[in-house]
């Protein structure tokens, strides 16, 4: 474990701007930030983050955290992997109490791919430049036939690994990396008992994830495929190689795609570091399978221009514009471009040179949705039933479009496509729509939050208020816990803190939340062992309900002060004074819990069975009854209702 003053060190250093930002683009809207969302498609950025109070909100999809949840989220870390992370941004040295073997391995589980990952590339890289075999097969190949330089091959870090059986298993064993981990990075396999290696005489090319780091390798054969082997071979998934979110080059590439406004997207690997090398950067790989949603939405994170440059024949065109449909779905511009027969980006590029291939992926882009719609009708030719096939299938298509904002641009599509097809516009229109219903009544189903459209932002924060209040005592609960978080530490009168205070005042109250009740406790019990707790400390706490909690409860404290203020007071919207809101929180959390007492009292007397069992429930009332009046008129206000 990681001990609480690491974690205290890290934590007073996170800058949510800078560590977010690096993931998100983000612009500033007053004090707080704007973005994309990366949690959810959305075209209008309601992602917020608040540098003040060291969180961040979705207010399409609802997401909200702080630094190290977002690391969570985003990057699928673990809440010790996230704390390292950001460690070693800050440059803080981690102090460690003594853990149990099941925890160690399960903490260093992605750490020790990570560095087996680095060890890895560091050896292939070195067997690629400084031994006679790499010299002489791979970087002759690299340099002679794939016209590569230097620099670009140490760029993209490529390397060899060479064919003896086992060169790469044996340094790693050497290295102390243990078997099992060696065998789930997939460079080694297990044969007749001993460890071989899994890409022997073959380039590898590492992939690295969105901060630089190996997440996992290819590994291609030199010169031509032999029969029934693979031209390249992949990590298996494992806790850092997920594929279908693996965009390749995207560490190399994302900061051109950001200030070009565009993502060119290829096949191959070679293709992204031959384009490099003549100076085009912003380019990607999707390695060869069908986009995924994640893939699109890693393109998204820099740019809403997607241009895919296919080398393909008519067939492989036609299965790779299959996944392009959802990239509708995430209000994506996409556009094609065939590279002309025989050639491939990294041939093209090299034979015309990159002015001239800019240029021709500029004059050559088409709209996906009609070029999808061409291949269709150039294949059905004059067949009734093919043709009848491709008006559904670009029907469909059209279908995906589904934002508002993107109305205009589905009515053009429609009105092209249609004299495509030379069929009726409001034909196709209606067809469209057969698509659309059907597939919202699939997806109601399942998802809930998609529904809620980003600009819905007030909708949205007034069901969370309505959410508070239907939750029983939830919305006095949570206030108590607000003005504990905000002002505890403060004085309340010459003898005691704010939160001595509450506690007092509470003392014998229970709260009706469990979750609230253990944060109140947490805090108690930090409070008392003089850990000075904040909001601020407490958003970093290791158990992710209390963090969730914390980030609820400091993210909504306008809407219940206003509420209240504008039940007492109009004028005083706005105005803080933290007696009176401490004040005023503690008598609304007691007289809703009296209010309670008296139901409780009320029910009590109706069932009561014996005389003398009620005259102690009217003792009981006439208690609660000078409770009420005594805390009322303290107050000043009477909101019993
Ligand atoms: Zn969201």
């Amino acid at each position: 474990m990681i001990t609480p003053q690491t974690i205290q060190q890290i934590t007073s250093r996170i800058d949510i701007i800078d560590v977010v930002g690096e993931f998100v683009k983000l612009k500033k809207r007053g004090t707080n930030y704007l973005g994309l969302c990366p949690f959810h498609n959305e075209k209008t950025p309601s992602f917020t983050v608040s540098p003040a109070k060291e969180i961040y909100k979705c207010f399409g999809c609802g997401k909200s955290g702080n630094t190290i949840t977002f690391l969570m989220e985003s990057e699928k870390y673990s809440y010790v992997e996230a704390l390292r992370w950001l460690a070693n941004r800050y440059n803080v040295e981690i102090e460690e109490t003594e853990v149990s073997d099941a925890q160690r391995q399960q903490q260093l589980a992605t750490d020790s791919l990570y560095i087996v990952n680095n060890f890895a590339q560091q050896f292939f890289t070195r067997q690629l430049f400084e031994t006679e075999e790499g010299q002489a097969f791979a970087l002759t190949y690299l340099q002679e036939e794939r016209g590569f330089n230097t620099a670009i091959i140490e760029k993209f870090q490529l390397g060899y690994n060479p064919s003896a059986k086992d060169s790469f298993a044996k340094a790693a064993l050497q290295n102390q990396f243990n078997a099992e981990l060696l065998l789930k990075t997939g460079l080694v396999t297990n044969r007749n008992e001993a460890l071989q290696d899994n890409y022997r005489n073959r380039i590898i090319f590492p992939i690295h994830n969105n901060t630089g780091k190996i997440i996992g390798f290819g590994a291609r054969v030199i010169g031509k495929t032999p029969e029934r082997a693979p031209k390249y071979i992949n990590t298996p998934e494992n806790e850092l190689y997920v594929k279908s979110r693996i965009l390749y080059g995207a560490y190399f590439a994302r900061q051109t795609i950001d200030k070009l406004d565009e993502c060119l997207l290829v096949e191959g690997y070679t293709d992204v570091i031959s384009l490099h090398q003549a100076g085009i950067e912003n380019v990607v790989a999707s390695g060869g399978t069908s986009l995924t949603t994640e893939q699109l939405r890693l393109v998204k994170k820099y740019t809403n221009n997607l241009t895919i440059i296919y080398d393909g024949d008519a067939a492989g065109v036609k299965a790779a514009l299959r996944g392009l449909d959802m990239a509708l779905e995430e209000s994506l511009n996409v556009k094609l471009v065939l590279i002309p027969d025989k050639e491939d980006p990294d041939s093209y590029v090299k034979k015309i040179g990159a002015a001239a291939f800019r240029e021709f992926i500029a004059g050559n882009k088409k709209d996906f949705v009609l070029f999808q719609l061409e291949v269709l009708l150039r294949e059905a030719g004059n067949d009734v039933n093919k043709k009848n096939e491709a008006v559904n299938q670009v029907a469909e298509t059209l279908s995906r479009i589904n934002k508002a904002e993107d109305f205009t641009k589905q009515q053009e599509y429609i009105r092209q496509c249609a004299q495509l097809l030379r069929i009726d516009e409001s034909g196709l229109i209606t067809l469209v729509n057969k698509y659309k219903r059907e597939r919202i009544a699939k997806e109601e189903k399942k998802l809930p939050f998609e529904a809620v459209e980003p600009s819905a932002i007030p909708a949205v924060l007034v069901q969370d208020n309505i959410d508070l209040i239907i939750n029983g005592d939830d919305l006095q609960e949570r206030d108590v816990l607000r003005v504990l978080m905000e002002y505890g530490l403060q004085p309340w009168d010459e003898q005691r803190t704010m939160a001595q205070y509450i506690f007092d005042e509470l003392e014998g109250y229970a709260f009706e939340n469990p979750s609230l009740e253990k944060l109140y406790n947490i805090y108690e019990i930090q409070y008392q062992q003089g850990l000075e707790p904040t909001a601020k400390t407490l958003l970093y706490h290791e158990d992710a309900e209390i963090r969730d909690l914390v980030v609820g409860i400091t993210l909504f404290p306008f809407e219940l002060s206003l509420r209240w203020n504008e039940k007492s007071d109009k004028k005083n919207i706005g105005v803080v004074d933290s007696h009176e809101d401490v004040f005023k929180s503690i008598h609304y959390f007691k007289l809703r819990k009296l209010k309670h007492m008296f139901e409780q009292n009320q029910r009590d007397m109706e069932e009561s069975k014996s005389l003398e069992e009620q005259m102690q429930l009217i003792k009981v009332h006439k208690e609660l009854k000078m409770m009420q009046e005594a805390l009322t008129k303290q107050f000043g206000t009477v909101i019993f209702k």
